[in-house]
């Protein structure tokens, strides 16, 4: 028993004393560059993103009822007020709407770099536009920010990339590498008439790109509890999109006489027992790296059990929401109350972690309800990407400039659990990044919600962003 006791004690130690050493020796990932003197928004910058929100470039949840004038109207908008982009990059409209500006570099035997951004902007969901507090196409500027429809997403990049581009080409500035402004126009629909049409016209002309900067992550605030520094989460890998549609038909019959098996409930049981069956959680590359940048920035106790996800991994992962999630969003059955269901349909909406398939996801799907009479069948199904890396330039460029001009920020690759239009960039380019310069709170008034705004810091910083960020990728 004594024995017992002090190899426990014995182990406990060591225990404790890994758990220190590991703490202690976790050190920063954070790139060290000094904050650069940022330029103060113009009136001009500000009228320029104002504008840009009232046009209601809308992809509509029903593609039939896409309406091309406001596109039009956009582009004769960033002509007139980006002129000297309008003459030197010889924009050009590419299926209907999308727009591809092409700025030759000097160095033929470099390679090119794709900067990305979406015109097209969600619709207002109408129950709700009494909430806004400006008109969510006015592009009105209240409490220092720019209201309306796409000020975050994704006008605010697309402006700010073309305020920095403008600047810099009245300086005279003329890029080594030759860079490509992809302006898609249906990204919020899937991005198979724009994004995927762009990249296709390049692929046709022979274009293979380093990388890809597009939208997909953000500066988020008051993400971790502890943690008063903004983290700005450049994402190197985004999740994949499954829609799965569950159905149950039966005979119906009246309901004073019910059957045995009710469409309702089969299919509330079959959806009972998905849910109650998790996909695991994992410890792919994203979250490896995630604990590495993070981790070292943290208080204490934190700071140890990052350091030590030997122990504390599971828990961290979970933390991160790093697995395939599940998520039923529509169930509809049922047409009066003294009728027996005769179809009971579900969607059940699945965010696909990197390294699985669609296709595991609907295997599992169907193991866990285990129940022939429910039909699955896919609505629609993206796979996840592949994993960029992180230890090159091109995250270290993303990085440092950040830094540059957001210096109280925390830099960490992450992965972004929506779908951005990279997916269709595959086939010319090397590597994948998204990132937005912006701030971003979970939960806050941002993309898609009511009350999308854009601080003007944020629009400042955005611009200064670009700006140098076009200057350092060049080295
Ligand atoms: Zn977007």
């Amino acid at each position: 028993m004594k024995k017992l006791l002090l190899t426990l004690g014995i182990l406990l130690f060591f225990g404790i004393a890994l758990l220190l050493i590991n703490t202690l020796t976790f050190t920063s990932k954070q790139p060290a560059w000094p904050a650069a003197p940022l330029t103060e928004l113009s009136p001009a910058a500000i009228a320029h993103l104002q504008q840009a929100v009232t046009y209601p470039t809308l992809s509509p949840e029903n593609k039939a009822e896409f309406n091309g004038t406001p596109f039009k109207e956009f582009h004769r908008f960033l002509a007139t007020a980006y002129p000297l982009a309008d003459s030197l990059l010889h924009p050009e409209v590419i299926n209907g709407y999308s727009l591809l500006y092409t700025w030759e570099g000097t160095d033929k035997t470099t390679k090119p770099v794709i900067l990305m951004a979406h015109m097209d902007v969600v619709p207002i969901d109408e129950p709700t536009r009494n909430q806004w507090r400006a008109a969510p196409f006015g592009g009105e500027v209240v409490e220092e920010a720019i209201w309306g429809r796409g000020a975050m997403d994704d006008k605010g990049n697309l402006i700010g990339l073309m305020e920095a581009t403008e600047q810099l080409l009245r300086e005279g500035f003329r890029p080594r590498r030759t860079l490509y402004l992809a302006f898609g126009h249906d990204e919020e629909t899937g991005g198979t008439e724009g994004a995927a049409a762009l990249a296709k016209t390049l692929e046709e002309r022979g274009v293979h790109a380093d990388f890809v900067l597009d939208e997909g992550g953000f500066v988020i605030v008051d993400m971790i509890p502890g943690i008063d520094r903004p983290i700005a989460m450049i994402a190197t890998a985004e999740k994949g999109f499954l829609t799965l549609q569950l159905t149950v038909t039966t005979n119906g019959g009246h309901s004073s006489m019910p059957t045995r098996e009710n469409a309702i409930g089969t299919l509330a049981t079959a959806i009972h027992d998905l849910e109650n069956q998790p996909f695991a959680y994992k410890m792919i590359q994203t979250a490896e790296e995630m604990i590495a940048y993070l981790g070292p920035e943290m208080p204490f106790g934190m700071k140890m059990v990052f350091a030590n996800k030997w122990l504390f991994g599971p828990l961290i992962l979970q933390g991160m929401n790093n697995h395939t999630t599940i998520a039923p969003t529509i169930f509809n059955s049922g047409v009066k109350d003294n009728v027996l269901p005769t179809k009971a349909v579900a969607k059940v909406n699945f965010r696909i972690l990197p390294g699985e398939t669609p296709e595991e996801v609907v295997a599992q799907v169907k193991k866990a309800i285990d129940n022939d009479r429910v039909k699955v069948e896919v609505v629609v199904a993206n796979s996840p990407s592949g994993i960029s890396p992180s230890d090159n330039a091109a995250f270290a460029t993303i990085a440092r400039t950040l830094v540059e001009v957001m210096p109280e920020a925390i830099v960490s690759p992450g992965l972004t659990p929506g779908g951005t239009d990279t997916k269709h960039y595959q086939a010319v380019a090397d590597n994948f990044y998204r990132f937005s310069p912006m701030k971003f709170k979970v939960g806050g008034d941002g993309p898609h919600s009511v009350n999308e705004h854009l601080p003007l810091e944020d629009y400042r910083n955005t611009i200064n962003f670009y700006y140098r960020y076009i200057r350092n990728i060049q080295e």
